[in-house]
């Protein structure tokens, strides 16, 4: 198969296993993200692929060729760094070079790639400063523009942006995703921010504690979580999680906390079957719905963002957070009525953390 594959890797530092029997299948032209909190395995699983970390067992595949002995630049890779690790002494034209001059490549081709490179990344004008010249996002352009340059078959970044402002990582993130569907490349892209698996991934791979939770579309990892971690990580806001049991209010169904009945809409009928079990209800801001119909609740506090307001409601013994179109007027201490919207929610077991069901 093209693209990346990895067979039951393994790895362990100094006897301490911290990933087990991955398994992995990154298509050929995937905009893979490997997202998860910090020390949970997404920069040894990249370093692995590089060839910058040996495997403690298992098998890397690129492109169909078992590269798992190999070194990082018999991989038909190239990687980028959060530090850009640009020469500071060389232009920005030998730094995008240099890597093919090494290789042997005769002057001519590099420089019409170099080019090339140049004039994709829109840095044509800089190719004559040197890094100590430019901004953080010039120099992270070059670090990108040295990796394009070899033409690799797989670009692996482990956290390019995080080093850049806000506005600068926004911008660099449109980038780079019109840079993957103009080039089409294989990207393993690493990262902690969900809103960059989300924005840029075809595909996100959760990972907690060197082990895969999920394997799946940015929209199924936020609208089907496959477990509670998942739930929680990806959403913010995050969403909220309500003990209890799904119970019979007359020809209604109603979930249960011991401390007060909220009501469900929209509910599926799947959902019958799971009646009396003890469960976890999750359910984002935006699940939460102000009707007339709802439970009443204490409005404690109500946060303003702009397009949407996120209110902190104590409710059925609990505090949770509801989404508002920003018109309403939430004062403190007043009363308000919730429900859940039931097509939307995602129910948990609540010893596994397991979904139930999608919803
Ligand atoms: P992430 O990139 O997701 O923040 P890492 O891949 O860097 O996480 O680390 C995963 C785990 O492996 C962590 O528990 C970390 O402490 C451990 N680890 C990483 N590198 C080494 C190393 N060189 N020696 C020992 N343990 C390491
Ligand atoms: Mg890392």
């Amino acid at each position: 198969m093209n693209g990346v594959e990895l067979r039951n890797v393994t790895k362990a530092y100094a006897g301490l296993t911290v990933m087990e029997n991955i398994n992995l299948q990154i298509a050929d032209g995937d905009f893979l993200v490997l997202l998860g909190p910090s020390g949970c395995g997404k920069s040894t699983l990249l370093n692995m692929i590089a060839g910058l970390e040996p495997t403690t067992g298992g098998s890397i595949h690129i492109n169909g060729r078992d590269v798992t002995g190999l070194e990082p630049d018999e991989r038909d890779i190239a990687m980028v760094f959060q530090s850009y690790a640009l020469y500071p002494t060389m232009s920005v034209r030998r730094n995008i070079g240099f890597g093919l001059k090494m290789r042997g490549m005769a002057k001519g081709e590099i420089e019409k790639r170099v080019a090339e490179v140049g004039e994709l990344l829109q840095i044509t004008p800089l190719l004559d400063r040197k890094p100590s010249q430019l901004s953080g996002g010039q120099q992270q352009r070059v670090a990108i523009g040295r990796a394009l340059v070899r033409e690799p078959s797989v670009f692996l970044f482990d956290e390019p942006l995080s080093n850049l402002d806000a506005k600068l990582r926004a911008d660099m993130r449109i980038e780079l995703k019109r840079l993957h569907e103009r080039l089409g490349r294989t990207i393993v892209y690493v990262t902690h921010d969900q809103i960059e698996a989300m924005t840029l991934a075809t595909k996100v791979v959760v990972l907690d504690k060197g082990s895969i939770q999920q394997v799946d579309t940015p929209e199924n990892v936020y609208r089907r979580p496959a477990n509670r971690f998942v739930a929680s990580f990806v959403g913010a806001p995050t969403m909220n999680f309500i003990d209890g049991k799904l119970t019979h209010d007359g020809d209604d169904i109603v979930f249960d906390s011991g401390s007060g009945c909220l009501p469900l809409i929209n509910v599926p009928a799947e959902i019958r079957d799971l009646i009396g079990r003890p469960m976890t209800l999750g359910a984002r801001p935006e699940h939460m719905v102000f009707d007339d119909a709802g439970i009443s609740s204490r409005v404690l506090l109500a946060e303003p963002t702009g397009p949407d307001q996120y209110v902190r409601l104590a409710v059925a013994g609990s505090e949770l957070t509801a989404r508002s179109g920003p018109e309403q007027i939430f004062k403190s201490g007043s009363d308000a009525r919730i429900l859940v919207d039931g097509a939307r929610m995602t129910l948990f077991d609540p010893q596994s953390g397991q979904a139930l069901l999608g919803s």
